[in-house]
């Protein structure tokens, strides 16, 4: 582990990470990208103030910091505690990024936002602000994600959000960033794409990753309250990577062991991006992907919709590239195992998402010391995972 280097930067004005990240975009974007990383940069007192406001009034910060001991007890090692983004509303820590951006759209005289979404959880974060904040709002998704995720189609819906299907590739979310970017191309006169993670072309990479780094600043803040000291180690799943960029970020510079987890998959496929992808071009950014050996971009697979994407964040890339994080892959397996562990021992549902994570933090916590600490990012509720799971096991 690299420690000792300084790592908690913005990226360069090119949105470089080391060799990571950029700005490739069509010509026609280039305007809004840079009238929106000026508007990030000039953030003023009373935006952040809002902002502070809506996420504790409207999202439900700060969320908790939860000993799990009986799961502590059970595997006998370091004590987990669990970092709970569950309980935010909307159920997931989405709700972080969506509030940031919805005050930046605000400000840059946006009336409309567009966004992606694949398992649709992103897609309702949207939806909700949209109608917080009184915008036209429409979401892409692919075909085969509408049939998988009904009820977050309905939710978009009853949120007065309209959902355009899409039909094209695979019909699934790098299908549906493909028909968001175009949409944008058209329309970024009047509209804000609200992109879900952090990927796509700088400055939504850094964007997002600030809005949701008050999850780590509050792990830092309990900690230190809740067992005197920084963790050990701290553990959370990766998909796009935003919520992980936002636990690990504000400890970036501390002597804590950082671990990504990805999906494993199963037999037909995975979406471990960077623990088995390699560095190529993927929407707007140089960052690792999935791609076969002519750079044709590959499908990813895995039980967690939320987790099945073929792209990462660039910054993850360079977290990677610098020894920083450490990036593991949980299989679908192992998930629901300690999807159903977690249910069991805590009375806590985890997101299938989710539970990547606790898988991989359980198997550590077993060879460290009890008096070793443990932060899991619980990313999302698990409720949305309920009727596939019991399916699976039937
Ligand atoms: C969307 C989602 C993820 C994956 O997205 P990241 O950008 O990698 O955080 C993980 N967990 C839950 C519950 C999600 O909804």
């Amino acid at each position: 582990m690299l420690i000792g280097k300084k790592l908690s930067t913005y990226p360069d004005e090119n949105g470089m990470y080391g060799e990571f990240g950029g700005r490739y975009a069509p010509e026609s974007l280039r305007p809004a990208l840079i009238e929106l990383e000026e508007a990030f940069m000039s953030r003023t007192p009373k935006f952040l103030r809002e902002l502070t406001r809506l996420n504790q009034d409207y999202g439900g910060r700060p969320t908790p910091l939860y000993h799990a001991k009986r799961l502590s007890d059970h595997v006998g090692g370091a004590q987990i505690y669990l970092k709970r983004e569950d309980l935010l509303h909307g159920g997931a820590h989405k709700i972080n990024n969506v509030l940031g951006q919805a005050l930046l759209a605000k400000e840059l005289g946006k009336k409309r936002i567009i966004a992606e979404t694949g398992a649709g959880q992103h897609g309702v974060a949207t939806a909700m602000v949209g109608a917080l904040f009184g915008f036209e709002t429409q979401i892409y998704m692919g075909t085969k994600d509408i049939e998988r995720q009904k009820p977050n189609v309905n939710r978009m819906e009853l949120l007065g959000a309209e959902v355009i299907p899409v039909d094209k590739g695979s019909s699934s979310l790098k299908d549906a960033v493909n028909e968001a970017l175009r949409d944008w191309v058209g329309s970024v006169e009047t509209t804000h794409y609200m992109i879900g993670s952090v990927v796509g072309p700088h400055p939504f990479p850094l964007i997002v990753r600030e809005f949701q780094s008050v999850i780590g600043q509050e792990i830092k803040e309990q900690s230190h309250r809740v067992f005197g000291k920084l963790p050990d180690l701290v553990v959370a799943c990766v998909g796009g990577g935003s919520n992980a960029a936002g636990t690990f970020y504000p400890l970036i510079d501390n002597c804590v062991d950082l671990i990504g987890v990805e999906a494993g998959g199963n037999s037909q496929g995975h979406g471990a991006t960077i623990s088995k992808g390699s560095p190529g071009i993927f929407h707007g950014a140089y960052s690792y992907v999935l791609q076969d050996n002519d750079g044709q971009i590959q499908e990813a697979h895995s039980i967690s919709a939320g987790l099945d994407y073929p792209g990462v964040g660039p910054e993850h890339s360079f977290w990677r590239s610098v020894d920083r994080v450490r990036y593991e892959a949980v299989t679908d397996d192992e998930a629901v195992r300690a999807f159903y562990t977690l249910s069991r021992m805590e009375g806590i549902i985890p997101a299938i998402e989710s539970s990547h994570a606790i898988s991989k933090a359980v198997e550590i916590a077993a060879v460290m010391h009890p008096k070793q600490n443990i932060v899991v990012t619980l990313s999302g509720r698990g409720d949305k995972d309920l009727l596939r799971e019991l399916e699976d096991n039937s």
